[in-house]
């Protein structure tokens, strides 16, 4: 498995597949043709059908700014190795294609180019299931956080320090902020109420509202181009900096202790990225969110003090009572029903943790079970339900402004 720094990414939203990735993709091409006549960038798959909602042109055309290039989409055409292929094209002054790059966007930010293999990259982890990091743990008495440092160098915790900085600084900032997300579906940011009236509630409202507030300060920044970071993708990001908050704030919880817990959600997220995938293009929102959700359970759990057993556990049923869970967003935005499903994840992550706190860890499905589990999960789901925003509450919400759009028509026809 690769390092955790390529899981946790600092970078603008909205979305790691379709906006990180294709821009780091552009920035790569043009340092290889910086003097192109013009440039072609075909965007295919699910990359071309929710690219719109997605701002997939914005980060291209902000990279070729100034240059002579044109985007094509074509939503229909798949590339033969991941659902969110790219192609860039170097044109002489006459359109002749000179030279191209076939490229994949393959979830939470990163690239594989064609003729690559995920096997091609760099290995930090020689283990690469939980079975056998567990083993490993039980023999030697290490924490999955100190397994983390042992593969990563101890350089590790300036990185995740300075992820925790940007995870904290885009909730504070999103507790701050008002006004309507861009985007057509008149959405208004919510975590400044949210937080006011949860810090003003009784406690038993108290968790459930301030959770729901800072996921949705950090989600609703992402919905709006503002600096995130990947956990374990940009559609995903306001799980994991919620849960850990709170725990900031509630659990008695130092900055070390957070960062301990950063590293061991970083490695639940690398096991699903390395067995199964986080892109929701490939396996459904089950593989952002539902991976968010078990690297939250997971983390949460090591800050209540559990054992590995019982962070295992939490990380398992994070993942396992999200799967099945479809990519279908309204209008091809990062917001319906992404920004609520964090919040929901967040409050699920905590609650996995609680649950496997009072449990001994002991559990008949494994977590590399649910998530070869998820894998085929999302292979078995259709690609109406990986991000083409053409099934599910995509659907519901067109057909419903197609019939108010025909009665105002009906209405205005004497
Ligand atoms: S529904 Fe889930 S996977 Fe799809 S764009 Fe929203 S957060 Fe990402």
């Amino acid at each position: 498995m690769e390092s955790i720094r390529e899981l946790y990414r600092i970078g603008v939203g909205p979305s790691s597949s379709h906006t990180m990735a294709p821009k780091r993709a552009a920035e790569l091409f043009l340092q290889r043709h910086p003097d192109g006549a013009a440039y072609r960038i075909t965007l295919y798959g699910s990359l071309a059908a929710t690219g719109k909602g997605h701002l997939t042109d914005k980060a291209i055309h902000a990279t070729f700014e100034g240059r002579e290039h044109e985007i094509l989409w074509k939503p229909e055409n798949r590339l033969p190795l991941y659902s969110n292929g790219m192609l860039f094209e170097v044109l002489s002054d006459k359109g002749r294609s000179l030279d191209s790059w076939k490229v994949y966007s393959t979830g939470g930010g990163a690239i594989l180019e064609e003729g690559q293999t995920p096997e091609d990259k760099k290995k930090t982890y020689n283990s690469h299931r939980m079975r056998e990091i567990l083993e490993v743990c039980q023999k030697s008495g290490l924490s999955f956080w100190e397994y983390v440092e042992n593969a990563e160098g101890k350089e590790i915790w300036d990185y995740l320090r300075e992820i925790w900085h940007a995870m904290k600084a885009s909730i504070e900032r999103g507790l701050h902020a008002e006004g309507v997300i861009e985007g057509g579906l008149g959405i208004r940011r919510q975590a400044w109420a949210y937080h006011q009236k949860a810090f003003n509630s009784a406690a038993h409202l108290k968790r459930q509202g301030l959770i729901a507030a800072y996921a949705l300060a950090v989600s609703e920044e992402n919905a709006t181009g503002g600096t995130i970071v990947t956990a374990p993708t940009c559609g995903s990001c306001g799980v994991l900096p919620a849960s850990l908050y709170y725990a900031l704030h509630n659990f008695n919880s130092s900055e070390m202790s957070i960062l301990r817990a950063l590293a061991t959600a970083g490695l639940i997220g690398n096991l699903v990225k390395h067995n199964a995938s986080i892109s929701g293009a490939e396996v459904g929102c089950q593989g952002e969110v539902g991976t968010a959700c078990s690297m939250a359970a997971a983390a949460a759990t090591q800050l209540l003090g559990g054992t590995i057993r019982q962070i295992e556990y939490a990380a398992e049923m994070g993942l396992e009572h999200n799967l099945g869970l479809t990519c279908d967003p309204v209008e091809g935005l990062v917001q319906i029903p992404c920004i609520e499903r964090n919040v929901f994840a967040a409050t699920q992550a905590l609650n996995s943790a609680d649950y496997a706190m009072l449990s001994d860890g002991s559990h008949r499905i494994s977590f590399d079970d649910v998530v070869s589990v998820m894998k085929q999960t999302g292979q078995d789901l259709p690609s109406l339900y990986r991000e083409t925003a053409s099934g599910g509450l995509a659907k519901a919400y067109r057909r419903r402004k197609n019939k108010e759009a025909e009665a105002q028509v009906r209405k205005l026809t004497p």
